[in-house]
């Protein structure tokens, strides 16, 4: 019983009875401050009665299927810490296939105009400012909670980032950028996978856009409609999207009149980032 354990290796062992074990060693680690090596090399190190109510505490709510990120508030991308809360997506590994597309982009470019819109807990804007210090970038989010996770993240990772609360351009003005990139929310409304994997517990208005019975891809309209007017010459809109939506998203790339049109695969083979370019 996890209750009685009085070690961290103890900890370790209880706690994976009932949760997966990475997740119960992790858990230990938040809760008693401590590293793998630790519980490796010194398991009999002790835990207070106090870190041992916190640590059954966190193992019900993972049992409950609360993702291991919001326990421990932190995530990690493209080898950055991340801060989390509940007010957030949790940066997803696909993500990083955007990082990987906007470098591509960006190396010929001495000081780059970057945009992220929906920007949640900062990810991509971070990331981009933390590669590219030249850069001049700006985020863009409608939840102000989301906002103020971003801004301690940029401020974590000494990222200048500029933050803008509103609606996709809205509050952008007349601005261009050579790259804007955006990972919207575009699972469709009622989609099955919104009650599965952890999703319940994740900001709904983060995931999906809310429209009944509609396809998931209003976000993702609003974006592109508004490229055209917010690209600079040879800039590139760089969008994520859901796993069955590649072909549409293509179509509404080419309907925008934007140029260059593509798809690119993320680990999984799934097309997971479509982008085109302003010629
Ligand atoms: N890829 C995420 C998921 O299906 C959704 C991310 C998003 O909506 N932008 O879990």
């Amino acid at each position: 019983m996890l209750r009685l354990v009085t070690s961290i290796g103890e900890a370790w062992r209880v706690a994976s009875q009932s949760i997966d074990r990475l997740d119960a060693r992790l858990l230990v680690e938040y809760v008693a401050d401590c590293t793998h090596v630790d519980l490796l090399v010194r398991p009999t190190r002790a835990l207070s009665t106090d870190q041992v109510a916190r640590l059954a505490a966190l193992v019900k709510r993972r049992s409950g299927g609360e993702p291991l990120a919001y326990l421990v508030n932190s995530a990690e991308f493209y080898t950055l810490e991340f801060q989390v809360s509940p007010a957030v997506l949790i940066p997803r590994p696909e993500t990083e296939l955007l990082v990987e597309l906007a470098i591509q982009r960006l190396q010929s470019l001495p000081a780059p105009r970057i945009v992220d819109l929906g920007t949640g807990c900062g990810v991509l804007a971070v990331t981009l400012k933390c590669l590219y210090p030249a850069a001049t970038v700006s985020a863009v989010d409608l939840s102000l909670a989301a906002l103020e996770v971003a801004g301690r993240n940029a401020a974590r990772h000494a990222a200048e980032v500029s933050f803008f609360a509103g609606d996709w351009y809205a509050p952008l003005g007349e601005a261009r950028f050579d790259l804007i990139v955006a990972n919207p929310p575009y699972v469709a409304y009622a989609d099955p996978h919104l009650q599965q994997n952890g999703l319940p517990f994740e900001p709904q208005m983060a995931l999906s856009d809310g429209v009944a019975g509609g396809d998931g891809l209003a976000c993702i309209r609003a974006i592109i409609g508004g490229a055209a007017r917010h690209l600079l010459p040879d800039g590139w809109l760089l969008i994520e999207h859901g796993y069955n939506q590649s072909a549409d998203v293509r179509n509404l790339l080419w309907s925008a009149g934007l140029s260059d049109v593509a798809s690119w695969l993320d680990l999984s083979q799934v097309e997971r980032v479509s982008g085109a370019c302003l010629r």
